[in-house]
């Protein structure tokens, strides 16, 4: 495991800014993850879990203390099926998500095509429970190997030991910075179905008179992630972002309806959404933070110094070229005043602030 200084980390994010890690260190096996873990312990180095990079704003100070990216390769798919007639996939944390994705694709097991195309790790996706086009990995993680910070042992925690919400778990609330993830392995459905809930796929396939297979819903996914800026298209200045930026805020019946009378009073329609998981709280809806943002008067392809709105899709804050931190933050303070001040809703970050 070699250990480095100074190492910038603006190219190791989707977002592309940020200042450099004071020590830098990437494990490749569970042992360099104890070995990493250690010497900041030894060093007493704050520590820092960096997976593919695309879910942060890291400050222009950068990190001062010991950056340990997760690198675990491998994909494995166990012999045979669980006795509910699932196949088990295990992948390293340090794996391409989207890698995985295809992976399973090939292999004809559904239940995480509609996640094809979101960047970053294997690793990061329990961290919010990541999710897209009508699945969560909620749905479909079996367990999750860890790394505990507290003890050093290494623990396997079963999904409902993970709190999954909506973008949320144990691993970014009770227990953030605890658990250094090793490895997840998924619950797929051989021969499954695709999963055609949302309204964008159904009417990228509206007019087909069979059914749409994994590989076609994937590419169809890829495809609409595309016109929204949400897929890593090298040279397009729309995805130099860190994805959403604000999390769709779920809202009790009654605030939704006190917002609704707010749209309504001004001649708009507020789209909104049952909440994806039985398991988020009860008769809830979710709003589009994208149509908030959008109707406070941040229109796509807003520009506010080198940062700005993607010109694909309002929820997006994009660096524009040479942007801070700090303009980011600016930015994100100015949109959530505003959405206050309109709609009363305060603005949840999905991203992972570091180093602030
Ligand atoms: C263009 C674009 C589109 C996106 N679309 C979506 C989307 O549709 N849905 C969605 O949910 N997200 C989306 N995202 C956000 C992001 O891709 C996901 O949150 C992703 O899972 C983050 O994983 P990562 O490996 O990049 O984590 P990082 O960004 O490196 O880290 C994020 C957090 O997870 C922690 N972490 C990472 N790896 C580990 C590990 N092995 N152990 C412990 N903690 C760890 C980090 O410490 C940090 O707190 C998008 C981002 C971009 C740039």
């Amino acid at each position: 495991m070699l250990l480095q200084e100074n190492i910038p980390l603006a190219a190791l994010t989707t977002f592309h800014l940020g200042g450099p890690a004071r020590f830098f260190v990437e494990a490749r096996s569970v042992g360099e993850v104890q070995e990493a873990v250690a010497l900041a312990q030894a060093k007493d180095l704050p520590l820092f879990v960096l997976g593919g990079g695309s879910n942060l704003v890291i400050a222009d100070s950068g990190w001062s203390g010991l950056v340990l990216k997760i690198a675990i390769p491998g994909i494995e798919q166990r012999p045979g099926t669980n006795n509910e007639g699932k196949v088990l996939f295990e992948a390293g944390a340090g794996e391409s998500w989207d890698r995985f994705v295809s992976h399973a694709v090939m292999a004809h097991c559904a239940g995480v095509e509609c996640l094809s195309g979101i960047p970053g790790s294997v690793g990061g996706t329990p961290v919010q429970n990541v999710g897209a086009y009508g699945q969560d990995v909620s749905q479909t993680i079996e367990s999750v190997l860890v790394f505990d910070r507290r003890d050093s042992q290494v623990r396997e925690f079963c999904n409902e030991a993970c709190g999954f919400t909506y973008r949320s778990s144990i691993f970014n609330t009770t227990e953030s910075a605890r658990f250094i993830i090793l490895r997840v392995t998924y619950a797929l459905t051989p021969g499954g179905a695709a999963y055609i809930g949302y309204a964008d796929l159904k009417r990228h396939f509206e007019g087909r008179e069979t059914l749409p297979n994994l590989a076609e819903t994937r590419e169809a996914v890829r495809h609409i992630r595309a016109r929204k800026g949400m897929l890593i298209v090298p040279g397009d200045p729309d995805c130099q972002s860190a994805g959403s930026f604000f999390k769709n805020p779920v809202l009790s019946e009654a605030r939704h309806a006190d917002l609704q009378q707010r749209a309504t009073a001004k001649g708009l329609h507020l789209p909104s959404y049952p909440t994806l998981s039985s398991r988020d709280t009860e008769k809830s809806r979710k709003v589009s933070a994208a149509w908030l943002v959008e109707k406070s008067g941040f229109a796509r392809g807003y520009g506010f110094g080198h940062v700005g709105i993607s010109s694909k899709h309002a929820l997006a804050i994009v660096n524009r070229g040479g942007a801070s931190a700090a303009e980011v933050l600016a930015l994100k303070d100015q949109i959530q005043q505003r959405v206050r001040e309109i709609w009363d809703v305060m603005l949840e970050p999905e991203p992972v602030m570091v180093g602030f």
